[in-house]
């Protein structure tokens, strides 16, 4: 075998520990008795540690560079060249901590989990500034080992979202602010929806059959996945042919189950659509957060929660629990699912003010990272913000600056992903619909398998070949940009609420 295959059946067999750890971990999280904790907290940590060991090993290190030795001529387009450019950016990115480092951050992650639950139950920033101030200490020590160009913020977003740089985000987003922030204020202006129809009470049964009916409509492949509850709602992959989705049930709140379902599905057909060739290679993964997330809400909202989707399965949803949804008119229900109001909490967000949450979270991280945030005032510049776009003042800090488990876990860099996924999710589906016209008349139908379909060539099929910038581009002839994502919002929420 030369140097490139070996390469390639190495990373393989560290790919079967890591999916083998997924295995333990949807276990841990779907069927493991409380008792089986401890041992479980052991399982996946060796497992953990003979993955790390196998990759960062030298061994690794020589092969990797004697591959890219021989493959010095190799097209820049061909497969061979595209993965091992992404086997150098995941090597580098392992090897270049120091491990009295990766330790350090183990630890104080792990305490700070336990600081932030108990601040947060006090409701209590004070309490958790000084665990958030040596996480970001521990984030800027990682920034200058893995370096970075411009600005420290950028190598810390480049470990969920590859290539991308800050500047790239602040341009995305100080395109996609104004037009958002005045259009929560037009709708906040308007007489509001009516959303107490999806409070009625559903049975837990018929939601799952439901559901899973929906899903099965849109492409999820039941061969090859399986759905289970979960506390919290998340899709995992043991390799392209089981990718497994969970969702928790609500009787009295229809969407969380059956939006989440969809939202879980969104992230499932990317995992299943990997091309088949690629299988057991590094080309077989996701290019990014981003683009994971891009899929997810698409399938949510996109077309989840369109007029269209409703036309064709509303009256399914009302025989699904006969009698509860006799009286709610179609234009009704529609308007409920889409109901526009700010809030809080971010992950109870719709639509229209998610990004901003995002965007807040995105000028704190900064701030905090450079200084022009002390840490201590937090709270304060974080009300500010949500006043500035929401409209809006949180009570306390449990409802503001504490409600998210990220920073406890170090992860400064990540949330700008879930706003990148959701202004991309529009994009693709207007390049979609445009490259493709039977796709309109198809989901007006309740049909889904040309989209699908674009989107497996466009965006499942290419793997890891690209860097999220580069799929962009290939995907829809133009960078990452929120007009379409504006102009989706604004068409949609004015229609909706009847304003023009
Ligand atoms: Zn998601």
């Amino acid at each position: 075998m030369d140097n490139y295959n070996m390469l390639i059946a190495r990373l393989a067999e560290i790919g079967h520990v890591n999916t083998s750890i997924a295995v333990l971990s949807w276990d841990q999280q779907c069927y493991m008795p409380p008792g089986g904790a401890h041992e479980r907290a052991e399982q996946l940590a060796v497992l953990g540690k003979i993955s790390h060991e196998m990759f960062v090993d030298e061994a690794t290190g020589k092969l990797l560079e004697a591959a890219e030795r021989d493959a010095a001529g190799a097209a820049p387009e061909s497969d061979v060249t595209l993965t091992l450019r992404a086997v150098r950016r995941d090597y580098d990115r392992a090897t270049k901590l120091p491990t009295s480092l990766v330790a350090e951050i183990a630890r104080a992650t792990t305490l700070g989990h336990e600081v932030w639950v108990k601040a947060r139950e006090a409701s209590d920033w004070n309490q958790f500034a000084p665990t958030v101030s040596h996480l970001l200490d521990l984030s800027r020590q990682v920034a200058e080992y893995l370096g970075y160009e411009d600005r420290a913020y950028d190598a810390l977003l480049d470990q969920y979202e590859p290539g991308m740089k800050t500047r790239d985000v602040e341009r995305v987003f100080d395109e996609l602010r104004p037009g958002l922030v005045a259009l929560v204020r037009d709708l906040a202006a308007a007489p509001q929806i009516d959303d107490s129809v999806l409070r009625r009470d559903f049975d837990e049964e018929q939601q799952r059959i439901f559901g899973e009916a929906i899903i099965a409509k849109i492409g999820y492949d039941f061969t090859n996945g399986r759905q289970d509850r979960a506390v919290h709602p998340f899709c995992t992959s043991f390799g392209r042919n089981d990718v497994r989705i969970t969702t928790r049930y609500d009787r009295n709140w229809l969407p969380s189950a059956l939006m989440g379902t969809i939202h879980e599905t969104g992230h499932a057909l990317y995992e299943q659509g990997f091309d088949p060739k690629d299988d057991f290679t590094p080309l077989s993964g996701a290019a990014s957060l981003g683009v994971h997330e891009s899929q997810s809400r698409l399938w949510e909202n996109i077309i989840g929660r369109s007029r269209a989707f409703w036309n064709v399965y509303y009256q399914d949803l009302q025989r699904q629990f006969s009698g509860v949804l006799d009286d709610i008119s179609i234009d009704a229900f529609y308007r409920a699912v889409n109901k526009v109001e700010p809030s809080f909490i971010r992950v109870e967000a719709d639509e229209v003010t998610y990004c901003l949450h995002i965007m807040l979270r995105f000028e704190m991280e900064k701030g905090m990272l450079d200084g022009s945030i002390a840490v201590k005032d937090v709270p304060e510049a974080w009300n500010a913000k949500m006043q500035d776009y929401l409209g809006i003042t949180p009570p306390n800090d449990a409802e503001g600056c504490l409600q998210d488990v990220h920073w406890s876990g170090g992860m400064f860099g990540y949330f700008p992903t879930y706003a990148l996924g959701t202004i991309l999710s529009a994009q693709l589906f207007e390049k979609a619909t445009q490259d493709n016209a039977q796709i309109v008349p198809d989901l007006e139908r309740g049909e889904f398998g040309s989209l699908l379909a674009w989107l497996r060539e466009k965006v499942h099929h290419p793997g890891r070949r690209y860097l999220p910038a580069e799929l962009v581009v290939r995907a829809t002839g133009e960078p990452a940009q929120s007009h379409s994502y504006l102009k989706y919002l604004n068409t949609k929420f004015r229609e909706v609420y009847g304003i023009c």
